[in-house]
């Protein structure tokens, strides 16, 4: 097996790779481990503000996702094109609410939409009297929020069936392994895998937490780690949510799907077992996250959870990671960074680009992955 392009990981970035170098004209492979995609467990909220849970635990990393907020605009953009052409996948672009439930939260959303109007992003606070207009529904308590516009949700069951589905009708198949090392010679690029091993004219990198160990042999290190985190959905409700929730200083998530289910996360901790294993619930963490969620919306408090799960995330150093490494120019990175899913299509589009010798959408300097290099 020899293909001009070998995918390593079979997420939404390495499927919609997959797609655009099939596109391009490519003959391309994926391999993948089948272990922890946060895309088959992810929440499918499309985020574009700046998520206070993500400056609050990371504020190091706060610089790379301000400077990245006009690729999330664009990310969005792109899921409303692969929605025009492959849905509908329920995409819903009514914008997100990050809500307030005092002074010195609607302080921090007030410096915080400012930075990202600077940016380029569609924001704008709202006082209670323009809450009960768009949410009623909303928890007394709450005093006002910021609306980003561009934000939305989409449910990822039906996203990613439908684009899997796709890739099938194109031929791409998806060899199952662990790929272990990744080498460059003169005549392409060696992939040692635990069943076996691959020849590739180039590699593209969609492995998420599992990127970084895989390229340490080409002598670059990157921080990925994997964050196992916590979901729920509960039976359908009564209430209509038509926005995507979040809070200025607690960890939720919380959106509405088609059929009236009510997904909830935002980050709670689960238990890492391995990455052959799925995380395990914390009961801390259901309990805490559906709690805060019938607060804001209270009248969540009355529903029944129908289902609990927990999916492995990836972080980094907060910025997206695309283009080929200095060390190995066959080799091009992949990875999405902060709200993958909703970056996923989008950074898999561009890695494609570089890969094909195409114009890449976007400027790629500040993704290049020779920062880590310096
Ligand atoms: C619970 C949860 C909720 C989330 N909610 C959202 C959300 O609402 N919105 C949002 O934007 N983001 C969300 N995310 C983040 C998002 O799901 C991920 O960032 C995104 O799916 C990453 O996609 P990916 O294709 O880059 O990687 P993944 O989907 O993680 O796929 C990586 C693939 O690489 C494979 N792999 C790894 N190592 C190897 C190896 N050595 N050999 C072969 N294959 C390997 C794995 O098997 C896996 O299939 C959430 C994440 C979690 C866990």
């Amino acid at each position: 097996m020899h293909p001009d392009v070998l995918v390593i990981g079979a997420g939404i970035t390495g499927m919609m790779a997959a797609l655009h170098l099939s596109d391009g004209g490519a003959r391309v492979t994926m391999v993948d481990a089948g272990e922890n995609a946060g895309t088959w467990a992810n929440a499918g909220s499309l985020h574009v503000q700046m998520q206070s849970r993500f400056m609050r635990l990371y504020p190091d990393q706060v610089p790379a996702v301000e400077a990245s907020l006009p690729l999330y605009k664009a990310a969005a953009e792109e899921w409303v094109r692969l929605d025009t052409l492959y849905g509908p996948f329920e995409l819903v672009r009514k914008g997100g609410l990050m809500l307030a439930e005092g002074a010195e939260q609607l302080r921090f959303l007030e410096a915080k939409a400012q930075r990202e109007t600077a940016r380029g992003l569609s924001v704008e606070l709202l006082d209670r009297p323009a809450l009960d207009r768009i949410a009623p529904w909303l928890g007394p308590q709450i005093v006002g929020a910021e609306l980003c516009h561009d934000e939305g949700k989409l449910n990822p069951l039906i996203a990613n069936a439908r684009l899997l589905a796709v890739l099938g009708q194109r031929g791409i198949a998806t060899l199952r392994d662990r790929i272990l090392a990744i080498s460059q010679d003169k005549g392409g690029i060696t992939v040692q895998g635990q069943s076996a091993s691959y020849r590739a004219d180039q590699v593209i990198v969609a492995s998420a937490w599992g990127a970084g160990h895989m390229v340490q042999g080409l002598g670059v290190t990157i921080p990925t780690r994997a964050e196992p985190l916590h979901m729920n959905i509960t039976e359908a409700a009564a209430v209509s949510i038509s926005h995507l929730i979040q809070h200025a200083e607690r960890s939720i998530t919380l959106k509405q799907l088609g059929q009236g289910q009510i997904v909830i996360g935002g980050g709670w901790p689960a238990l890492d077992r391995g990455r052959s294993m799925p995380p395990g619930v914390l009961a801390a963490s259901f309990l805490g996250n559906v709690a805060l969620a019938a607060r804001l919306v209270p009248q969540i408090g009355g529903l029944r959870v129908i289902r609990t799960w927990a999916g492995m995330n990836t972080t980094a150093d907060g910025g997206s990671t695309i283009g080929r490494l200095p060390q190995a120019q066959g080799v091009v990175m992949a990875l999405p960074g902060d709200a993958g899913y909703t970056l996923g299509p989008l950074v898999g589009r561009m890695a494609a680009q570089v890969a094909l010798g195409a114009q890449p959408d976007a400027d790629m300097a500040r993704f290049a992955p020779a920062r880590f290099a310096a």
